[in-house]
């Protein structure tokens, strides 16, 4: 199997610090354009649109269950998972841990959630864009319980692990870091690989992107799980 060009941290309109456009098709069609064949939809602290991008998707890319999990020392994880069953499961332990404080749309934005058409069938309430109350170690440690693998986010900015807490500790089980577009890779990372993803919230953020290449054996959200535990 030759390897696959990935883009493992894309936001929808259901995060509302991203535009209205990021809809299913719109994240589709264009990941399509920049030559992605994997992507993650990784709202913050939510899974609720991921069923409909991979609907959206058909078999024309692979979509990897996921979202980017706050914790409570406000560092950004991207939780990924081999099935949308897994990742919602997981998904309802986050939204649990989660304040319970609503979203003011004039302040933070819409919370969108779509169908597979990209039609708007309601919003989510429970403001997203908050840490939740989870540690590291507890989102790290369920993550993997569940079958998930977890990659710590923009490790090089705010919200990134070795910003928050100054390094990556070892008994959480992370394979590899991501690094920011244009960022570099913190001393304090170095002992293990990145990855740089779009992290878009928008559609532009997503045009200008460059998937990174991934070794899979099998070209399917199983396949890309497996081979991120292997990195
Ligand atoms: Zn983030
Ligand atoms: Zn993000």
């Amino acid at each position: 199997m030759p390897k696959v060009s990935c883009d493992l941290h894309i936001h929808s309109a259901l995060s509302p610090c991203a535009s209205g456009e990021m809809t299913p098709k719109n994240i589709v069609n264009m990941a399509l354009l920049v030559g992605a064949e994997v992507i993650a939809v990784t709202d913050h602290n939510s899974v609720r649109n991921s069923r409909a991008v991979a609907e959206a998707a058909q078999d024309r890319l692979v979509v990897v269950p996921g979202l980017e999990v706050w914790s409570r020392e406000d560092v950004h994880i991207l939780c990924l998972f081999a099935n949308i069953a897994l990742a919602e499961s997981f998904g309802r332990y986050v939204f649990d841990a989660l304040p319970n404080r609503l979203c003011e749309a004039d302040i933070f934005g819409q919370q969108h959630l779509f169908d597979a058409n990209s039609q708007v069938i309601g919003w989510e309430e429970k403001l997203l864009l908050s840490p939740t109350s989870l540690s590291v170690d507890e989102i790290c440690h369920e993550a993997m319980r569940q079958g998930g693998v977890v990659i710590p986010a923009h490790v090089d900015k705010t919200y990134g692990m070795a910003v928050q807490l100054g390094f990556v500790p070892d008994h959480l089980g992370i394979r590899v870091v991501e690094v920011s577009k244009r960022g570099r890779q913190p001393p304090s990372t170095r002992s293990y690989p990145f990855i740089t993803n779009s992290d878009a919230h928008n559609l532009s953020a997503l045009a200008g992107s460059t998937p990174w290449k991934l070794d899979v054996t099998q070209l399917s959200p199983e396949g890309v799980i497996e081979a991120l535990r292997k990195f």
